[in-house]
């Protein structure tokens, strides 16, 4: 099959009008308001401009720009981060706060033996030790490894043997339930340190006390001289598509989370900024800690899980101006619909973006009518260390698209032709989305597998593993993963586009599609679908949405089999596992699930 044909495969996107911005009247006004201009004169060195530096020349150093900078300047002793805890507990720390408690971690850290390079682990939930063990870590040039903190023992495991981890910092109660039992199996894992519920301490056999050892240490640190190529993250992907990979990132990442956050986010110094995502995942780091920060902007951490009347509440009460969340909450938002929002004041929300999956044009829509402003979708990836492609604030939307690449970044479309590649320059045309190597977030390794990251790349170019399709105005749509596209009868089908037209019937809440082998046709279309509250799954439903799917998308494309369940599987991150939806529809083995959210087991 030519390009051409695999391009015109896709494609049923007509029905969604663009929402335009009158670029004039948003305010503050957009960091990036031309578009085109900045992208003309963009500079990758100007980029760094934007960025301190340490003292003295003495490199590039994630926590000096995301803290120091910013406490020994004027603005010390603004909040810095806002906590609001599961029981309605609030802490707040100043930039000057933030500076000294990193000093302290980063002195205990080196008073353990800690050196840098070494990998500091933190198994934690959304609580400001999070921070300040990252940051802390950081300053002391340690490697680190944010874990989410609703894994098992199994995939902890895993993750500190495969990440060689030297230090864990995590809480009492986690330690117990989970670590405890595993130390045998972890000889080079030298300390744990084990945050207690209040400051009084713990005395847990084989560890040592946070508050004990960082109350101890000196406030004030010197960070040594970095090399922005010092190594300074490691994350695990999401293992949506099977046994997560760990991504090693530098310090010269900080340049594209402080630029990405001006011009994706749309971050401006006055902002309350709060991201959901957990820490455990590269979004609650990069966007969660780090943009943010080094932005100089007041970041909300939200102990609490997703639940709409508490999300909403948070938005208004503190006053949140931008908002970064997923389109797993979405959805789980508009299967509430908009009643939940009546009687909110959510004036102060400006800006609003989501990353993670497609996110379906519905979403978008139904984001605009009910918060009177859309969720602007980005794109990226574990590997990508920040956001590649983005609807920026001063850019029409066109729902169901991801954007345009950011600033620096040079995004196309390629095919694999005879092991060549080519860059497909017509637009209209699907192929896999592949990026100009270079960008200071890109991943510099996957541990332990030195091959496979090899095989990332190609003529100077990465390689996503994701299919979409550029558009003649140079917006980028996402049509599916490389292993979930489905062929039928020839045709080549984007599991997203048929999610999202199933997601159109006001009876859908989430919808997952998987190829099926058939005999006659390769493989046929499957959906999986949701539903929202107050349906019913019934022969005559089923019925509807195959038509209502017909109608939409045509014969070819519209699924032949539509079965429904409670809920789909999801990551721990919110992806939908389509891999297991298959696996269990054929009854095939399940593979890695070890970010397998539990209620889907
Ligand atoms: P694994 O690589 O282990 O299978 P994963 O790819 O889900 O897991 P992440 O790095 O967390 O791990 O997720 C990145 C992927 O998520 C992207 O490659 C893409 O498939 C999907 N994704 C992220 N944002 C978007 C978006 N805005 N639209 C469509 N897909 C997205
Ligand atoms: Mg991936």
């Amino acid at each position: 099959m030519t390009t051409k044909d695999a391009g015109q495969d896709y494609g049923v996107r007509a029905g969604y009008r663009r929402i335009t911005k009158q670029v004039e009247s948003l305010r503050p006004p957009p960091n990036l308001s031309d578009y085109e201009a900045i992208c003309r004169h963009f500079r990758w060195d100007a980029a760094r401009a934007l960025l301190d530096g340490l003292p003295g020349g003495a490199g590039l150093n994630i926590a000096h720009e995301a803290i120091d900078r910013h406490a020994d300047g004027p603005r010390g002793d603004e909040v810095a981060l806002r906590w609001l805890g599961r029981r309605g507990q609030r802490r707040s720390f100043t930039w000057a706060g933030l500076r000294d408690a990193t000093n302290r971690v980063a002195n205990a850290l080196g008073a353990l033996g800690v050196r840098p390079g070494e990998r500091v682990f933190a198994l934690l939930g959304r609580i400001p030790e999070l921070h300040l063990a990252v940051l802390g870590a950081l300053k002391a040039k340690c490697v680190v490894c944010p874990l989410f903190s609703a894994f098992g023992p199994e995939p902890i495991l895993t993750r500190l043997t495969l990440g060689d981890a030297r230090v864990l910092v995590t809480t009492e109660a986690l330690y117990r339930r989970k670590v405890e039992g595993l130390r045998d199996s972890l000889p080079n894992l030298a300390h744990v340190i084990l945050i207690g519920e209040d400051e009084t301490g713990t005395a847990v056999k084989g560890t040592e006390d946070w508050h004990a050892l960082v109350g101890a240490a000196d406030p004030h640190y010197a960070i040594p001289p970095t090399d922005p190529e010092d190594p300074a993250l490691l994350h695990f992907t999401s293992g949506t598509t099977g046994r997560p990979k760990g991504a090693l990132h530098v310090h010269e990442a900080v340049v594209m989370h402080t630029l990405t956050g001006r011009y994706a986010l749309d971050l401006h110094a006055d902002d309350i900024f709060w991201c959901t995502a957990d820490a455990g995942w590269v979004t609650g780091t990069s966007y969660g800690i780090i943009a943010p920060l080094a932005n100089g902007v007041t970041t909300l951490v939200v102990e609490a899980e997703f639940d709409a009347e508490t999300w909403y509440g948070v938005l208004e009460r503190e006053r949140v101006t931008v908002w970064y969340t997923a389109p797993t909450a979405i959805r789980m938002m508009m299967r509430l619909g908009s009643e939940a929002l009546k009687g909110r004041n959510l004036s102060a929300l400006r800006f609003m973006a989501s990353v993670g999956e497609p996110l379906n044009p519905e979403a978008v829509v139904w984001s605009n009518e009910t918060f009177g402003r859309p969720f602007h979708d980005n794109w990226w990836q574990t590997e990508t260390g920040g956001i590649m492609i983005a609807n920026f604030a001063a850019m029409d939307v066109k729902p169901g698209s991801m954007g345009r690449p950011v600033p620096g970044v040079e995004a196309a479309i390629v095919t694999r032709e005879a092991g060549r590649l080519k860059v497909v320059r017509e637009p209209g045309v699907s192929g896999e989305l592949a990026l100009k190597a270079g960008w200071p977030s890109m991943m510099r390794a996957y541990i332990n597998e030195e091959e496979r990251y090899r095989k990332c790349f190609a003529d100077g170019w990465y390689l996503t593993g994701d299919l979409a399709m550029r558009d003649e105005e140079g917006y980028f749509w996402f049509v599916g993963r490389a292993d979930d596209v489905i062929k039928s009868s020839g045709h080549l089908i984007g599991p997203f586009e048929v999610e999202s037209a199933l997601m159109e019937h006001p009876a859908v809440a989430e919808a997952g599609v998987i190829g099926k082998p058939d005999p006659t046709a390769g493989e046929i279309v499957k959906a999986f679908v949701s539903l929202k509250a107050g349906h019913v799954w019934s022969e005559e439903l089923r019925r509807d949405l195959l038509g209502h799917a017909r109608k939409r998308l045509g014969p070819a494309v519209a699924p032949r089999e539509i079965d429904a369940l409670p809920t789909l599987p999801r990551t721990r991150s919110g992806k939908i596992m389509r891999r297991l939806l298959k696996a269990r529809e054929l009854g095939l083995p399940e593979g890695d699930l070890s970010t397998l959210e539990d209620d889907a087991r």
